[in-house]
């Protein structure tokens, strides 16, 4: 590490010290790490919260963090938990692959006696844990160095160092600088002082340059242009699909679906729909013979497409509906329990609100 590396490790840890944010999975900054004082949850904690902060901000995951901690406070008890419910607690945080690969690790730490690895390289191994959950997991929670590179991270180093290869390439000089100024001491508390960095004050819109910590070693403030920073690649248009979902309901009922095991939402209780999917818009095939009348659509924005989803109320409701093993009769009184994924409570709402003045 040269000298101005120093300066900015040290100057960002001073800063981190005064202006760390208060998050519940947190050790205050400098203070001795609960997993060095005999704390075997605290790692269990650091992944937990990492896992869920994936794409997802602080003030989503606040709550699910709490929830889970609560309802599984040890590795062993998530280990030990229902898949379903788990993933109808997980129900609204999305990326819903996150879910399975939690519980998959939670049960491969819990064979292992309860001890997540230290090293990035062994933690690494574990169900769902790629290059930032490693690298941050170690760094958090064990204090060992290593380079964590979050969204936030990179918008901060490709602006101190004025990176100007468009990303996705560019993100390999990103990773280069962020290893050339991380500390070997403290490299947890300035992996997240750089996430706070990037979320509090350099913001990818209007970043607060006169309240950072770093404006005198920054290239992009020097020359008047952090906004320019990351460089983006051009966007490619994302694609809208259209798929139809169904709407059954007998007396205080309605007939919920589990979605298959693999592609999106895979596993999760969802309305029965016409299979649309990332590469395909639905075939528009109810699931039973019979009337069915439109009651609107809902839109749902994925990574990498939009989906307009229509919404079909079956209207025979004195005809029998469907009863076999690929579902089940919910109480409506109830539904919030099913842990529907946005897209199908947002449809669900739709229909009772549609079918609630019949
Ligand atoms: Fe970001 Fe501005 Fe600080 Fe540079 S000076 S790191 S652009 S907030």
């Amino acid at each position: 590490m040269d000298a101005s590396s120093h300066d900015i490790a040290a100057t960002l840890i001073g800063w981190y010290d005064e202006h760390a944010r208060d998050l519940p999975w947190r050790a205050r900054p400098g203070s001795p790490l609960p997993s060095r004082a005999g704390d075997p949850q605290w790692a269990y904690r650091v992944w937990l919260s990492e896992v869920m902060l994936q794409q997802t901000t602080t003030a989503a995951v606040a709550p699910y963090f709490a929830a889970f901690t609560a309802r599984w406070p040890t590795v062993e008890a998530l280990a030990a938990a229902d898949e379903a419910d788990v993933m109808a607690a997980w129900a609204g945080l999305g990326y819903y692959a996150r879910a399975r690969n939690l519980i998959a690790c939670a049960r491969e730490v819990a064979a292992r006696g309860g001890a997540f690895p230290q090293t990035e390289l062994e933690l690494r191994k574990l169900p769902g844990l790629g290059a930032y959950t490693a690298a941050a997991v170690a760094a958090i929670a064990f204090g060992q160095r290593a380079v964590v590179v979050d969204a936030n991270v990179e918008r901060v180093v490709a602006r101190l160092f004025a990176i100007d290869d468009p990303f996705p390439a560019g993100r390999k000089a990103v990773h280069a600088m962020a290893d050339r100024i991380t500390p070997e001491r403290r490299a947890g508390d300035f992996a997240q002082a750089m996430m706070d960095l990037g979320a509090t004050i350099c913001t990818a819109r209007t970043p607060k340059c006169a309240l950072c910590p770093l404006a005198g070693q920054c290239r992009a403030y020097a020359a008047h242009a952090p906004e320019r920073f990351p460089v983006k690649p051009p966007k490619k248009p994302r694609p809208t699909r259209t798929g139809t979902a169904f709407w059954v309901a007998r007396g205080d009922a309605v007939w919920l679906v589990r979605r298959p095991a693999k592609g999106m939402l895979a596993g999760m209780r969802a309305l029965p729909d016409d299979g649309w999917n990332a590469r395909a818009d639905g075939s528009g095939t109810a699931p039973l013979a019979g009337n069915w009348r439109p009651a609107g659509a809902v839109n749902h924005v994925f990574t990498h497409f939009a989906l307009e989803m229509r919404l079909m109320v079956y209207a025979d409701t004195d005809r029998l509906g469907p009863d076999s093993a690929d579902g089940e009769w919910w109480p409506l009184a109830n539904l919030e329990q099913a842990g529907l994924p946005t897209l199908y409570a947002k449809a669900a709402r739709l229909a009772i609100a549609q079918t609630g003045d019949d």
